[in-house]
């Protein structure tokens, strides 16, 4: 068969890959060319530890406290409040606890898949471990108190096979990493964590590699895929049309107008989220930290040090606001008091994002011949070999490798 994917984003690639593994051939559209956007500038996490939804607990504990500040940890710019009233009405839906669970399930279920499907991606192109680092994720916490609130998840990350050492006090947080300050209470370390050299270099190796394996990549924007007779027609926003047998949406954020259109309604908005890449020892730590409760995370990349995160609702359109960086280097330097902060790139993205933090890999309404793999959040890069293993197998009509009810189009 041959497959259209619109988007060659991480999503799009990793699609492309599995559907080629499979003897399809594939066109990728993309009007910037190969993961341009939000897969190449992102934290680098495989983060397949982190298994609980964004509608959590956790999250609620810390909210009335974030949305008091404007550049705060998450924030709703007051222009978008009401475009993102109904994205928050479903988040708030999807935080009982019986939500919560289903959707804590279902996140075990593809973070379980993320880091063997990146494996056999990664060996199957011969890349074998050259962009992987191994040393671990550091989560360290501000509080004691802090640290105890969150037991129940560390419980739950063991049920499910993920190792976690706990670190009760400040001095053995800062024999592993001293660079850190006597701010850091406790911490959790997780051994088996994984991250990128660098998303912008692995994205950029996997994308070669799919146009070496026969992808051609179109530099189109796709305004519309239609079900026709017997395959898809893909149009343009040019006007151009291009005939397949098969199509994956796979437009990241910018996926919704394309589902829209082949009647599924979903709920897909974007987080918004910041991040500064420093000279390379700026931060003067060895492994990725998650630094809890703050809405920060740091990366030693190859390339550079790189420190940031956050949540902005604000839509597709609105200019950044990199307030928002210099607000994460003033709750960073605290527990970073020798980081240098000087130079470096500041960039926004658009996480793709869904109230339940499931994405959509599903079939749609209309066809069955039309796939779509988007709404991965804050986990793209971590679940996008997993995706695109899915999305093979859908359009195979195999048995898929986890149950998809959970992530079906239908679901809203
Ligand atoms: C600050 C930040 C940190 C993050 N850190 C991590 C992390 O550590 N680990 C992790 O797993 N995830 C992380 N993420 C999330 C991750 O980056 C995303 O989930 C992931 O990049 C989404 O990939 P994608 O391919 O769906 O989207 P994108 O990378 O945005 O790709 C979508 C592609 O679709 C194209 N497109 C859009 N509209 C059209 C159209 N009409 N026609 C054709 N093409 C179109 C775009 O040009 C783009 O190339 C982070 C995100 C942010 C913002």
């Amino acid at each position: 068969m041959h497959v259209s994917i619109i988007g060659a984003g991480i999503i799009g690639l990793q699609s492309a890959h599995a559907l080629m593994d499979d003897g399809h051939t594939v066109t990728l559209f993309d009007p910037d060319g190969l993961a341009q956007r939000t897969s190449a500038r992102n934290a680098g996490y495989i983060a397949h530890t982190d298994i609980l939804p964004l509608a959590s607990r956790k999250v609620w504990r810390h909210l009335p406290g974030w949305l008091i500040d404007p550049l705060g940890p998450l924030a709703i710019r007051p222009a978008y409040g009401l475009r993102v009233l109904p994205f928050m009405l479903r988040f708030l839906a999807a935080s009982t606890p019986a939500r919560i669970e289903a959707s804590t399930l279902a996140l075990i279920g593809l973070q379980g898949l993320a880091l063997p499907a990146w494996e056999r991606r990664l060996a199957k192109l011969g890349l074998g471990e050259k962009h992987l680092r191994r040393k671990g994720f550091l989560n360290v916490f501000p509080s004691a108190s802090a640290f105890a609130a969150s037991a129940s998840v560390f419980a739950r990350q063991r049920q499910v096979g993920i190792e976690v050492e706990l670190l009760q006090d400040s001095a053995s947080v800062r024999r592993l990493e001293p660079a850190l300050s006597a701010r850091v209470a406790a911490a959790a370390f997780y051994p088996g964590g994984v991250s990128v050299d660098d998303p912008a270099v692995i994205c950029a190796a996997i994308g070669e590699a799919a146009v070496a394996r026969g992808a051609v990549l179109v530099k189109r924007s796709v305004s519309a895929v239609t079900p026709v007779e017997g395959g898809v027609e893909i149009t343009g926003t040019d006007g151009q049309t291009h005939s397949s047998d098969m199509a994956v949406i796979a437009a990241g954020a910018w996926s919704k107008p394309l589902a829209a259109r082949l009647g599924d309604r979903i709920p897909l908005d974007t987080e918004r989220g910041y991040n500064i890449t420093l000279p390379k020892g700026s931060l003067g730590l060895e492994r990725p930290v998650i630094f809890e409760g703050q809405g920060f995370v740091s990366s030693p990349l190859d390339t550079g040090d790189r420190i940031g995160g956050a949540v902005e609702f604000a839509g597709l359109e609105a200019a950044p606001n990199y307030a928002r960086l210099d607000a994460i280097l003033a709750r960073a330097k605290p527990y970073l008091p020798d980081a240098k902060f000087e130079g470096g790139t500041r960039w926004m993205g658009f996480r793709p994002s869904l109230p339940d933090s499931l994405p959509v890999i599903s079939r749609s309404a209309k066809s069955d011949r039309i796939l779509y793999a988007f709404g991965h959040g804050h986990y793209g890069l971590t679940q996008s070999a997993a995706t695109g293993e899915l999305a093979a197998q859908l359009a195979a009509q195999r048995q898929t490798a986890i149950d998809l009810m959970p992530f079906a189009a239908g679901r809203f």
